[in-house]
């Protein structure tokens, strides 16, 4: 069979096409985006589609399941929160045609608010996990996952990491299975979660845990490897490669299926050893299965090992003062580099406003949560998928009780708006809300890579499909008369607009609208340059956190013309009328519009 080099994600959407699966859905979320991207390479037989949340993108699953098509759902940890209504339902409904769900955790936070361990949610719904330790597995374990689902009518929960979603090794690659022809036939005692039905659903999924318990003892993935001396390491996921590293003697238990627990594989494991190691990242899950089973057994996990952030030899090593972690140099002598909106970013001139004007603003999740630090300091609250909107209209209805109010606006992207940001508003207009939402429409989900979304007028198969116009939606759909839109680039129309709607004592919503600058990586920008003689070093432009601007050895304002765009931006806010066009001649981002993105031009 032939070898491809493919990353954990990779390998899970060609598991997929491997397993017969022919229904996938998934919402974009770092480390797990990659999943949908891949499983639309064969799209002549899956299908395969972005809910607009994980709970709508669950739920779609489980209906293609009903039909007994094998389907799979992806999304990165805190989308599970999203996603646990439904995920609790399945576990007592089951699965006719199978039902994987991917959960990629991100220890470390690489790219998240929280560091979550989705492996409770397993024990929660009372499902078996699967824990792959590198691409091969991911590949293998889809296919596993499938008949474990099928056998124990049971939706089964994949956890990746970030290092076994974006690490790449060799596969091995398979013929697909044949999969079943899909039917619906309805059940109304299985699928109708009325009490009467739920409570004998849930005898089922008792008995069921009881099964997959004694499955686990048993399942192949779950390996003894013989050692050379009475030390053990039982680990899952990307850990068990630290731990071949750092204990070479030692046995190993592999455990590729750690919820339900093999107890009684872990008793014979442990029979023979003086001390067992437990390498797993993030909570102590499989250290307390172990230490519940063998209490007198010398066990060290956490105790030793860190519950925060990413595992790694060099982890492992330095817990075990193997090894000294602490840098050789003084790290705050090295020049800070914090993150910073991209150069030309169309949500520069909104913060910038913001600051101008001393409103403060409830963020949300999206690329621009970047424009919370300096020098735009633009957000003070950032909580969850959706938030910006509901936690607005809790401080302002808390600070009207006591005749008290601020000057607050909820900021959102389009795509978080979609996913969970509409409910907010239409809570902020039943409940005679007065706050304004800015609503930054690029029409795609930016911050995960560019993946479409209702607003973009395509799907993920490449096919057309209607564009959601969010002002339409907002003034037409939910009613709210105050609903504007306004150029992300125009300083003074955004300006004049969050000027007035801001103390309008009535629910408003401004749409800023732009492309995202990184739609256009190829493009020849015109850039701008700072007059010298008419630069005064006020420094204002500065203020905008541009990376291309900084200041020279004189203090007067520097842009470098490598990084410019040409959005125009900070030739508005200098009053000096320093900046202005290198020339004319290449393209310069600002004649770029949403209007002319949306119509094809992507040059
Ligand atoms: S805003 Fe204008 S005058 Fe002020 S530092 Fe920038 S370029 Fe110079
Ligand atoms: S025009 Fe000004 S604000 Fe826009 S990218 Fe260039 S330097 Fe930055």
């Amino acid at each position: 069979m032939a070898k491809e080099l493919l990353s954990g994600n990779e390998a899970i959407a060609r598991g997929a096409y491997e397993a017969g699966v022919t229904f996938a859905s998934a919402y974009p979320g770092t480390p797990s985006t990659e999943i949908l991207e891949n499983v639309v390479r064969y799209k002549e037989v899956i299908h395969a589609q972005w809910g607009v949340n994980e709970k709508t993108a669950m739920e779609e699953a489980l209906g293609a399941s009903f039909t007994g098509a094998r389907a799979l759902v992806a999304m990165k940890h805190v989308g599970l929160n999203v996603a646990a209504d439904p995920l609790f339902s399945a576990s007592y409904i089951g699965a006719t045609g199978a039902l994987i769900i991917i959960s990629a955790d991100d220890p470390g936070m690489h790219s998240s608010q929280n560091e979550q361990d989705n492996r409770h949610y397993a024990i929660a719904a009372k499902i078996p996990v699967l824990e792959p330790s590198d691409s091969q597995e991911a590949k293998d374990m889809v296919i596993e996952a499938v008949k474990i689902s099928e056998s124990f009518d049971t939706p089964v929960l994949i956890r990746m990491t970030t290092r076994t979603s974006h690490s790449r090794s060799a596969v091995e690659l398979g013929e697909r299975l044949e999969p079943p022809v899909p039917e619906y036939k309805s059940d109304f005692f299985k699928r109708n979660l009325l009490p009467g039905n739920a409570r004998r659903r849930h005898v089922l999924v008792e008995e069921r845990q009881k099964k997959l318990a004694v499955f686990s003892d048993d399942f192949k993935y779950n390996t003894v490897i013989k050692g050379k001396n009475r030390i053990g390491v039982v680990a899952s996921g990307v850990s068990y490669q630290y731990g071949r590293e750092v204990f070479p003697d030692a046995s190993f238990l592999k455990l590729a299926m750690p919820y339900p627990f093999p107890v009684n594989l872990f008793k014979r494991f442990a029979a023979k050893l003086d001390t067992i190691y437990i390498l797993e990242e993030n909570d102590p899950i499989i250290e307390t299965f172990a230490r519940l089973v063998e209490p007198g057994k010398k066990i060290i996990g956490k105790d030793v090992f860190p519950l925060l952030g990413e595992m790694s030899q060099d982890v492992v090593q330095a817990s075990l003062k193997l090894k000294d972690l602490t840098p050789r140099f003084d790290v705050n002598t090295i020049p800070r580099r914090p993150p910073s909106l991209c150069t030309g970013c169309p949500h520069t001139a909104l913060f910038y406003n913001l600051g101008l004007q001393k409103v403060n603003s409830r963020g949300d999740i999206g690329c621009y949560t970047l424009g919370a630090l300096p020098p735009l300091s633009a957000m003070d609250t950032c909580v969850d998928m959706g938030a910006s909107i509901t936690v607005l209209l809790g401080i302002e209805k808390a600070l009207a009780k006591a005749e008290k109010t601020i000057k607050q606006v909820a900021v959102i992207g389009d795509s978080t708006f979609f996913h969970s940001g509409i409910t907010g508003l239409i809570d902020v207009i039943y409940n005679k809300g007065q706050s304004t939402v800015v609503i930054l429409d690029n029409s795609i989900t930016a911050m995960t890579g560019h993946q479409e979304n209702p607003g973009s007028g395509t799907t993920l198969m490449g096919e057309t499909a209607p564009r959601i116009d969010i002002v339409k939606l907002v003034r037409d759909g939910l009613g709210l008369e105050h609903t504007y839109e306004v150029d992300g680039y125009d300083v003074k129309a955004i300006k004049e607009l969050l000027k007035r709607e801001i103390l309008r004592p009535e629910p408003s919503v401004i749409v800023v609208r732009r492309p995202c600058i990184l739609l256009y990586r190829k493009a020849k920008w015109s850039p701008m340059r700072v007059d010298g003689e008419a630069c005064t070093s006020c420094k204002v432009c500065l203020r905008l956190g541009c990376p291309a601007i900084s200041s020279d050895a004189d203090g007067k304002a520097f842009i470098n013309e490598a990084l410019c765009s040409g959005c125009g931006v900070c030739a508005q806010v200098c009053a000096f009328k320093a900046i202005s066009f290198v020339d004319d001649k290449g393209l310069h981002s600002s004649s770029i519009t949403l209007e002319s993105y949306l119509s094809g031009d992507r040059s």
